[in-house]
């Protein structure tokens, strides 16, 4: 997501510009001010220079006319060392003074009129001391002509005064030309100081309003991107458990056992929620209890081997319970041992249900983050309970269904159909293995009599009996059936002459020993006679062996019945 600029965005790098370029104008400002101070306060240096130089040139004419008239008056020899040196120092100063002025003209006329004055001055003076020299103090002292002296000093002293006049105001021009640009530098890097500064804290400003502005459109991204990648990997999920759910139907349809339909159950459960673990149960044929078929797992929580309705909130309402641990409030099934579930825990019971009856229960238990209530995954697992109900349904009706065609509904045996297809493949399995198998015919001896005397219905119950009384007397690997009638056929895998003669001779015993109640009716005892043949010795395919048995049979019955015989062997 391009992140929006601000709409001071584009005026920012001309801000900046105009920033750096007033920073600059300060700094060049500042420079050309100082410089230009610099030279005034030079200018104002060389005006007092020159007021300076007026003074000495003053001083000294001043010194050479003391000394001068000290020495006329007094002929002190110190007096005339003094004034010699004073006219030298008159002359230096002069020099002084007009190399400082020689720039300006009108103030260079004025030093010449001072020179001019000074030199008659000088030239006097000069003349007395000459005159005293030659001819003493009195005649000089006489010879002096004040009036000259001091035309000419006036003179002297008005030049003086005039330039010093004119340096003052030079001085005053100056000092208020550099005063106007201290005002003017000072004012102007304020100005431009104020002025820059307000643009840089305004572009700081703006630069910081749209880092924080950056930075939480970053964070807002950041968070879209983590929320979209939980989003499809929620989704990516949800398809891999849906994908599951639609293979584990796909696999149930083709489960064959209770057994199998229970291990795909358990598989996928666990794929769905790892760690989880659970119990299945099955309503017995009381309709009452529901044993555990199977159980899964490491038992988060225990639940019991059996239970009654009553026991699980599930199967009292009908819908799925669910119960977490650390959560107040809440009904507990009695079918768990631990009562509440511990912290992090959750309990769900689904009952298992096929067309609107309760068949079942399945108890899972899972821990709570990875089970949310009212979560998809949730939802996934009521739908593997239902599909499981079904399934389970359907596998029971198939087994009844496949019991009605395959046994007899009166003795509960097998019946002849089915001999038919499972001789033949007995048969087989034990002439590859080189091992025996004999057959019974088993044949109710006087029948006719029995029907005849206690009635059809008591017949049924009699035979209902001797069937129970035969699978009994079998191993759960033979194949004991009704063959018709009151006739009765097995086939006993891997059992030669002599086994199937001691096991025909026990189910006869039996069936004689017997004692057989109709309605509350003792029933006279019943007899049977049994005829064996085994293979190979015998013959070699079922048909044969069957007729050899058969025809066995009824030897035993002309000799006598309530007998057992086999067709080549005798002990
Ligand atoms: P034997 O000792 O020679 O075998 O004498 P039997 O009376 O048993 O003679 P048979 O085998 O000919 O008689 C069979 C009788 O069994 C005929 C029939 O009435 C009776 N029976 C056949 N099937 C049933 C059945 O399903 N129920 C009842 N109650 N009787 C049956
Ligand atoms: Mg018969
Ligand atoms: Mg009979």
């Amino acid at each position: 997501m391009p992140a929006s600029r601000s709409r001071w965005s584009p005026y920012r790098v001309p801000a900046f510009a105009a920033a750096l370029l007033l920073l600059l104008g300060v700094g060049i400002a500042s420079v050309w001010g100082a410089s230009t101070l610099r030279s005034s306060n030079a200018w104002i240096g060389h005006t007092y220079e020159v007021i300076n130089r007026i003074e000495v040139a003053e001083r000294a004419l001043r010194s050479t006319e003391a000394n001068a008239r000290a020495y006329r008056l007094t002929g002190h020899p110190e007096f005339r060392s003094q004034y010699l040196i004073a006219i030298h120092q008159v002359e230096v100063a002069h020099e002084a003074l007009g190399a400082a002025i020689r720039d300006n003209p009108p103030q260079d006329a004025r030093a010449k009129r001072m020179h001019a004055s000074a030199q008659v001055h000088l030239a006097e003076l000069r003349r007395l001391f000459d005159l005293q020299e030659l001819q003493g103090a009195e005649a000089a002292r006489q010879a002096t002509d004040s009036g000259l002296t001091l035309q000419q000093w006036n003179e002297f002293e008005a030049a003086a005064s005039e330039m010093r006049r004119e340096e003052l105001s030079l001085l005053a021009e100056r000092k208020a030309r550099s005063d106007r640009y201290a005002t003017l530098l000072i004012s102007i890097v304020v100005l431009g100081m104020l002025l820059s500064g307000a643009l840089m804290v305004t572009l700081m400003a703006s630069v910081t309003r749209e880092n924080k502005r950056t930075r939480r459109l970053e964070l807002e991204a950041r968070g879209a991107a983590h929320e979209m990648a939980l989003s499809m990997a929620q989704v990516d999920q949800l398809s891999k458990q849906r994908h599951e759910l639609a293979r584990y139907s796909g696999l149930l349809q083709s489960c064959q056992t209770l057994e199998e339909i229970v291990q795909l159950s358990i598989a996928t459960i666990r794929r769905l929620l790892p760690g989880a673990s659970g119990r299945f149960y099955l309503i017995r044929a009381s309709q009452n209890f529901h044993d555990s078929v199977a159980s899964f797992g490491e038992g988060l929580i225990s639940s019991t081997d059996s239970l009654l309705p009553a026991d699980c909130w599930a199967l009292r309402r009908g819908q799925a319970h669910v119960v977490s641990g650390g959560e107040d409030l809440q009904l507990t099934c009695a079918h768990l041992d631990a009562g509440t579930p511990p912290h992090g825990v959750t309990a769900l019971c689904l009952p298992l249900t096929a067309q609107g009856t309760s068949i079942g229960l399945l108890h899972v238990s899972a821990a709570t983050h990875a089970m949310d209530h009212g979560s998809a995954l949730d939802e996934l697992i009521g739908q593997l309970a239902e599909q499981l109900g079904l399934a389970i349904a359907n596998l029971q009706l198939r087994e009844t269904l496949r019991t009605q065609s395959l046994r007899d509904p009166l003795t509960g045996l097998f019946n002849r159909r089915y001999l038919e297809e499972s001789f033949v493949r007995e048969l087989q399995r034990c002439d590859r293995r080189g091992l025996p198998l004999s057959v019974l015919m088993l044949d109710v001896d006087h029948f006719k009599r029995f029907n005849d005397t206690y009635g059809h219905a008591a017949g049924d119950a009699l035979l209902g009996q001797i069937g129970r009384q035969i699978q009994a007397g079998v191993r759960a690997e033979d194949i004991a059936c009704r063959y018709g009638g009151e006739e009765f056929t097995v086939v006993l895998p891997e059992l030669d002459a002599p086994g199937a003669l001691v096991r025909a001779e026990q189910i006869r015993r039996a069936v004689e020993l017997a004692t057989v109640q109709h309605l509350g009716q003792q029933l006279g005892p019943v007899t049977m006679s049994i005829g064996i043949a085994t293979f190979p010795v015998d013959g070699l395919t079922p048909e044969l062996l069957l007729q050899l048995a058969d025809a066995t049979l009824y030897r035993a019955k002309a000799e006598g019945r309530n007998r057992v015989l086999h067709a080549s062997y005798e002990d």
